[in-house]
Parts: structure tokens; sequence; C-alpha cells
């Protein structure tokens, strides 16, 4: 089978790998598709994200669908055939962090893509049954791996903790802010703004209901004109720079919640002390996701989150360097890519 191996800083290679074999509780997946992430920029481009560095050619991948092709002697609920999604994040059940609930700081967890664990972007692999979710009918490969961003978003969604009728700002309209501002569309909130420096993401979330403005100068001024002089009540970052962690701090009103999800190049959290201070936020740092899959797929489902208009391009394996070079450059009005395998 083929699979895309990554080197370094964008060196990229095709190889060949033998099929692997499902472990009793594990099932084999023939991959469908696999869409690229910010965080998959981030490794093809400086080969690590913090201090998570990839010293051995590893796989990206981890918002992905397949289809299973055998399953393991253990797994009882799942058959070949099925279109599954795939939770990339396998956590151990048994550590404190997990018992208490939260399988997202999992103190063993092993997340696909990442140097300890090889992604999606091979024709086949194995996966613990636990980690997959069957897809309805209606449900085709690109929407079983955006997901995994919608995840994100939900989890990030949950932190804000929006009171129906209340206000919030989505600050940068990439995959997961255009997922949140979905979701803050059919989550009661009063007003949602769009904040975002590109054209084209502010008028597809201009479109969907959002208002959109552009950040920089200004920006605070004009959501405090628009919120009858106080800030929106919940601000959440999705931008993954560090002028938009202030910016969200800027924008919300006294007493308000700021929710960071972006990763930004800098490694760092930059806010002005005395702002954050004086106005008494609550600051609520976004680690991925926990127990959201049956959520994301009924929001789907009834139509409640539309993940279509996301996709906006397909490559095959062979094409993996202009896939992530598009991505990285914000070229030809990408949102979504997705590799179809
Ligand atoms: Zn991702
Ligand atoms: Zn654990």
């Amino acid at each position: 089978m083929k699979a895309l191996l990554l080197y370094g800083p964008r060196d990229l290679r095709l190889e060949e790998r033998p099929i692997p074999h499902p472990r009793p509780h594990e099932v084999l997946l023939r991959v469908r598709a696999v869409t690229v992430c910010h965080s998959d920029i981030h490794y093809y481009r400086y080969g690590r994200i913090g201090d998570t560095v990839g010293n051995e050619p590893f796989i990206l991948g981890h918002e992905f669908a397949g289809e299973i092709v055998k399953v393991g002697s253990a797994v009882q609920h799942l058959q070949p055939g099925m279109l599954v999604a795939v939770e990339p994040a396998l956590s151990c059940g048994h550590c404190r962090y997990c018992q208490e609930g939260n399988p997202n700081l999992c103190e063993n967890l092993r997340f696909a893509g990442s140097p300890e664990q090889d992604g999606a972007l091979q024709e086949y692999l194995c996966w613990p049954a636990e980690f997959l979710h069957p897809l309805p009918k209606d449900f085709d490969a690109d929407e079983g791996a955006l997901l995994e961003p919608l995840g994100v978003a939900i989890h990030a969604w949950d932190l804000g903790k929006l009171r129906i009728g209340q206000s919030v700002a989505i600050v940068g309209c990439g995959p997961i802010g255009l997922l949140l501002i979905q979701l803050a569309l059919v989550g009661g909130a009063s007003q949602v703004f769009a904040i975002e420096p590109l054209a084209y993401r502010r008028a597809l979330a201009e479109e969907w209901g959002a208002i959109p403005l552009e950040p920089g100068e200004g920006l605070a001024e004009q959501i405090t004109g628009q919120t009858n002089g106080y800030g929106v009540d919940v601000a959440i970052e999705a931008a993954g720079v560090l002028a938009a962690q202030e910016e969200a701090a800027r924008i919300v009103k006294r007493g308000g919640r700021v929710v960071l999800v972006g990763i930004p190049p800098e490694d760092q959290l930059l806010l002005t002390h005395h702002l954050v201070r004086r106005k008494g936020l609550t600051i609520k740092l976004s680690r991925r996701m926990k127990l959201v899959y049956p959520r994301a797929i009924t929001l789907v489902q009834r139509g409640m989150v539309n993940l279509r208009p996301l996709l906006t391009h397909t490559f095959s394996l062979e094409e993996g360097r202009a896939a992530f070079e598009l991505v990285e450059r914000y070229a030809d009005g990408v949102i979504k890519a997705s590799f179809h395998l």
C-alpha cells in the first residue's frame, strides 16, 4: 500500500508499506478521506508542534474517515463495509484524568498524525474499535473526516458557556471558526460577529447570518457600538495568531469569557495584563475535545451544521506537497483540502 511520510520540514515522500493486520480489539480501515488541518501545516513547515518534535519519519493525518475491511477477533459491534469516523486521540481510559472524565487531558494520550502515532495519509491503517464511530447512511467520507474539526469546535463552544440571547464573537474564520459560527447560529446567540482578515471567508460567514468584521484598528469600537457599548458576552479565538488573543480580550465585555482554541506559531500566550485583570475576564484554553462525536454526528444528520461548504479542494496522495502548500498559502479560496485515497 501507499503511505505518505514526513521526513522533516517540507520533505514528504511517498513509500510502499505492507498492509497491517488488526489486533483483537482493532479494526483494519481502508482510509477514504483525510482533511488537512493547520496543525498538519505546522508539522509540515517546522517538523514540530511546541515540544512535540518528529525525529523519525512519520505519517500525518488526524481528520479522517475510512471503510472497515476487517475486524479483530474481539470486536463485536462493527462489520466490514461500514464507513466510520475516527477519533484520532487514543486516551488510556485508566489514568486520573480519564477517570475524571477528561480524556482530552489523558497523560498517556497518543494522537494520530504525530511523531508518536502514524496518521491516516496511508491507504490502510489499524485503529482500536472503541475510537470508531459508524456513520449514518447519507454521510460521505469527507463529512466523516470533518467531524473531527467539528468536534474541536463543539468542545470550544461548550467552554464558552454562552447563554441563550447572549452575543458572541468568533475571532478567526478558518474551518474551526466557521464551524463555531454555525454552532453559534443554532446555539441561541443573539449576535454572531465573524472576525476574519480574508474576504472570502468573511463572505461565507455573512451568507450564513453572521456579522462580518475585519480585525485590527477600530474593531473594538465597532463591536462596542453594536452591543450597546458593552462588548460581546463571549469571544472565541480560533485564529492561531498572537494578535487575535488580545483582540478577543478587547472585544469582550467586563466579566466576559474568552476561549482560546488557536495554536500560534510563537508558542506563546500574549495578553495585556491590566486589560484582562481590570475586566475580570475568564480565560479558558481549549484542549482538543472530549466525548463529542455523537453530538457532532447528530448535528450534521439533522442538518443543523452543514460541513459541505467547508470542503473546497481534493487531492490524491501523490499530490501531497501541492495540498499542504495550498493550505499553507491560503491560496485559491481554500477552506478545507481533502485527500481522497
Ligand atoms: Zn485538526
Ligand atoms: Zn488516560
